[in-house]
């Protein structure tokens, strides 16, 4: 949604840390976000993360997850540069917090590792579920898993901890870059629609809880 924003002011911004995920053009999905793209142009954030009328609520949080994953793929991106072994040698959300890898599947017992480490981790993880056809059904009546919800929640519950690293640990880099704009609108898009069909839990943000609420007070963008 947000790749010609970041084109614009160089090569540099442009580059993102996975390979960008696509929904196929000429899909339902493809139109929804579309809807996505256009409702949140309107100004209206609340409004625009809200179920539009008629549309499936799994195909909608599918379509967002996407969408985010995209996003925090480019924010990162920016600052790959700034995330290092040195910089970072553990994966942390302020003084309090520190996150220990742990897919579930592959990995279960808890691995420490830096930050940048984790977050590839993380986001090779993520870039799996939605490359699932089974998880993430693209093709028109293929029908979503009944645990579809619970997976949606994994995936933000842990894309939300890309944004908790950067505005703890890198956030003068990312003003430095300019980006700051970039990365308020989308965490703040994305914490609207967590909230508007409760996807995380509240203990989880709370690395940002500070900011949220700040955010949450502001109606509109
Ligand atoms: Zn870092």
């Amino acid at each position: 949604m947000a790749d010609d924003r970041f084109n614009r002011s160089g090569s540099r911004s442009s580059k993102t840390f996975k390979p960008k995920k696509n929904i196929p053009e000429g899909t339902h999905q493809y139109d929804l976000m579309k809807h996505a793209a256009a409702t949140l142009g309107s100004g209206n954030l609340r409004l625009a993360v809200m179920l539009p009328d008629g549309e499936d609520q799994n195909e909608w949080v599918a379509v967002n997850t996407v969408d985010f994953f995209n996003q925090i793929n480019m924010l990162y991106g920016t600052i790959t540069e700034f995330c290092t072994e040195e910089s970072c040698p553990i994966m942390s959300a302020g003084p309090k917090y520190e996150y220990h890898w742990a897919d579930g599947q592959t990995v279960k017992k808890p691995i420490k590792c830096s930050a940048p480490k984790y977050i590839d981790y993380l986001m090779t993880w993520v870039q799996d579920q939605l490359d699932d056809e089974n998880l993430f059904p693209s093709k028109i009546g293929v029908p979503f898993p009944r645990n579809f919800l619970s997976i949606a929640k994994t995936i933000l519950k842990r894309l939300f901890r890309v944004y908790a690293h950067i505005y703890h640990q890198h956030f003068p880099e990312v003003v430095q870059l300019g980006e700051e704009a970039h990365l308020n609108t989308s965490f703040k898009h994305f914490i609207y629609f967590v909230q508007e069909f409760s996807l995380i839990d509240r203990r989880e943000l709370a690395p940002l809880q500070e900011l949220i609420d700040k955010l949450a007070n502001k109606e509109g963008r």
